[in-house]
This record gives structure tokens, C-alpha cells and sequence, in this order.
């Protein structure tokens, strides 16, 4: 840890806020005198450097563009560094953490992601000890090795992989949930690193990024009760060229025939359909029910245990590269960076 070089990237989001003079509203703090704030962050012995977004934008503002911008300065300071904290609202973190694990191509470094749920300028924020645990766990080796050389999410203790989370709650300080897949670290009296469960690309090279996303695409959560007409619209709009189905259970639908043929034509129009269910955990198993069969006989992609936002931002990594509709539907099923288990 001593002399490990991390560089912390602001983009935005409640971590960032400070009241001035203890008082009144919330205002961005100015994060290249980040250690004033927290001083504790001296005494990790790191040398640490900070690069803010300016304006910082509330992660609901987050885009394709964003993420690309994110994953440049990434790339930029690559060699410069050991690790990267990235700072970021909590609202959106699990698309950005997914679409960064997509982009950053051959990833040997620690890239972290941390926010809070109270801004670091007030007394009781969770936002100290996620920035000072998420350095720490940036600047972690093992014989000159990262321990953690991929993109993940520290929050509330517990390190997970960035691409398995969910934001679950809008309150607690322990925000995040990854059902799918176990934590790669808990943070207690010591940073305990669980290496069975850690990423390592099998890629060796040097760092790459592939920026473009295509968005084109649509998220579509079934309910009972759905509305024919207002279903089939939406999947015969031209513009769309992929759907995330968000299915009940282990991938099931109505049965529907009005239903079923407004997917079906959809496929015929070469629009990519990838099943992902709206459950907290489990996998689609696709052909399991008669609900779920004929899709599979269509030609719905199965999600499996990814999430929806690991999903949908795969969806628009893969329609971005300009690969063919046979190599985008073999991606889709495969293991890009560890977000769904083959
Ligand atoms: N709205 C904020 C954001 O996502 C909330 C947060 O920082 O947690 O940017």
C-alpha cells in the first residue's frame, strides 16, 4: 500500500457534497483538495491524485457519453497509476460499473467505484470510510499483482463485482445487492479478499477501450394486464434494434398469441431479444414452463443470471462494436467480464 499511486476520479453524485461553513445547502466539494476534507486519507501513505468532472453530474444524468469520457480518463492515466477510485451518485452506478467492465479491454488494475448515501460533509456520512476503504483496496497487492484487477463496487463493507449489482435500496447505507454472485471482499477489522471470487481477464495486452454504444434499445418490464396495444407499438417501433425482456420467474410470459407474435415479429426484423428476469436472483431458464418455451423456440436470447443492467448495457456495448446479428447473439450469451455465469 505505501507508495501505491491511486487516482481518484469525481464524477459526481452525493460523496461529493459539503455544506460550506458546516451549514446551509449542499455544494459540490472541490475535489483536488479532496485530502482536506478527509484528511485520514493522508495517512494511507498512497500518493494520491484527483481529476473531477466539471460540472459533477447527478449519476442520472449518466450516458453512453459519460461512460466513454469516464473510461478515457481511465486510459489516459493508465500507466501513471496503480489503482482508480472512481467516485459516483449511487443511483446509476450499476449501468456505469457494467458498461466500464464492457469497455476497459485487458484490465490489470483495480478499478473501484464508491459513492454514498450522505454526503461526506456531514457528520454521520457513509462516505468516509467507503473513499478510505476503496483506496485501500485500489492500492491492495499481492507480489506486485493487483488483488482486485477488475471493475467493482465497494459500499457499506462489502466489494462487489460491478457488473452483478442492483441498487436495492434508496435509504440504507448498505445500498447494493448482488444476489448472483458472492462479494469479492468484506471489510472488517482487515480488508478480507475472497480470491476465489475475483475477475482476472484472460486478455493479456495492454489496456483498450471500445467507447461506442448503440442506443437503440428498450427495456420492457412484463406485468399482468399488459396492454396490447401499447406492447405491440413499442416492438414494431423502426428505431429499435434491441429489447431487454424483463420476464416473470425463471423467464416466463403470458401466453398470449397477440403477445407472442408481436416478439416474434420483432425477431423477423432482426431486433435482438434478450430474456433477464425481474426476480432478485436466479437465472431464465428458458423452455422450463410453456410460458417461457416458445420464446426460446422464437429465438429469444437467454439472459441467465445477469441483471437487467448488466444486460441492457451489454445490449448496447455489443450493437456499438458493428459486429454482425450472429456475433452479437453469441456475446450476448457468453462471458464478457464476468457478468453471467456460463
Ligand atoms: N442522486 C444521486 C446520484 O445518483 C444519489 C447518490 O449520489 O447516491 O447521483
Amino acid at each position: 500500500m505505501e507508495n501505491k499511486s491511486i487516482l481518484i476520479i469525481y464524477t459526481g453524485g452525493t460523496i461529493g457534497m459539503v455544506q460550506k461553513n458546516g451549514r446551509g445547502a449542499l455544494a459540490p466539494v472541490r475535489f483536488d483538495q479532496i485530502a482536506d476534507e478527509v484528511p485520514e486519507i493522508r495517512r494511507l501513505g498512497c500518493h494520491l491524485e484527483a481529476i473531477a468532472f466539471n460540472p459533477p453530474i447527478d449519476s442520472s444524468d449518466m450516458s453512453p457519453k459519460t461512460w466513454a469520457r469516464l473510461a478515457k480518463m481511465i486510459q489516459r492515466n493508465y500507466s501513471k497509476f496503480d489503482g482508480f477510485v472512481v467516485l459516483h451518485g449511487t443511483d446509476t452506478m450499476a449501468y456505469t460499473a457494467s458498461a466500464l467492465s464492457y469497455m476497459l479491454e485487458n484490465l490489470d488494475k483495480p478499478v473501484v467505484m464508491t459513492g454514498s448515501q450522505l454526503p461526506i460533509g456531514v457528520l454521520r456520512t457513509d462516505g468516509k470510510e467507503n473513499l478510505i476503504t476503496a483506496i485501500e483496496i485500489a492500492a491492495a497487492q499481492d507480489n506486485g499483482m493487483a488483488i482486485v484487477p477488475e471493475v467493482s463496487v465497494y459500499f457499506d463493507n462489502k466489494l462487489y463485482r460491478g457488473n452483478r449489482i442492483t441498487k436495492r435500496h434508496a435509504d440504507h447505507f448498505s445500498a447494493f445487492d448482488s444476489v448472483n454472485y458472492p462479494i469479492l471482499a468484506k471489510a472488517g477489522v482487515d480488508i478480507k479478499f475472497f480470491h476465489e471470487n475475483i475477475y482476472h481477464s484472460e486478455k493479456k495486452g495492454i489496456l483498450k477501450i471500445s467507447p461506442n454504444f448503440d442506443d437503440h434499445v428498450v427495456i420492457l418490464k412484463f406485468f399482468p394486464g399488459m396492454n396490447r396495444e401499447i406492447f405491440e407499438q413499442i416492438l414494431c417501433m423502426p428505431a429499435i434494434k434491441g429489447v431487454v425482456l424483463e420476464t416473470f420467474g425463471s423467464g416466463n410470459v403470458q401466453t398470449a398469441s397477440w403477445l407472442l407474435r408481436a416478439v416474434r415479429k420483432a425477431l423477423r426484423r432482426n431486433v435482438i431479444c434478450v430474456n433477464v428476469t425481474q426476480c432478485q436472483g436466479g437465472t431464465v431458464k428458458m423452455g422450463q414452463y410453456q410460458t417461457s418455451r416458445e420464446l426460446k423456440k422464437m429465438g429469444v436470447i437467454s439472459g441467465k443470471d445477469m441483471t437487467t443492467e448488466a444486460a441492457v448495457t451489454k445490449l448496447m456495448f455489443l450493437l456499438g462494436q458493428g459486429l454482425g446479428l450472429d456475433d452479437i447473439k453469441l456475446h450476448l450469451r457468453k462471458n464478457l467480464s464476468g457478468e453471467i455465469s456460463e
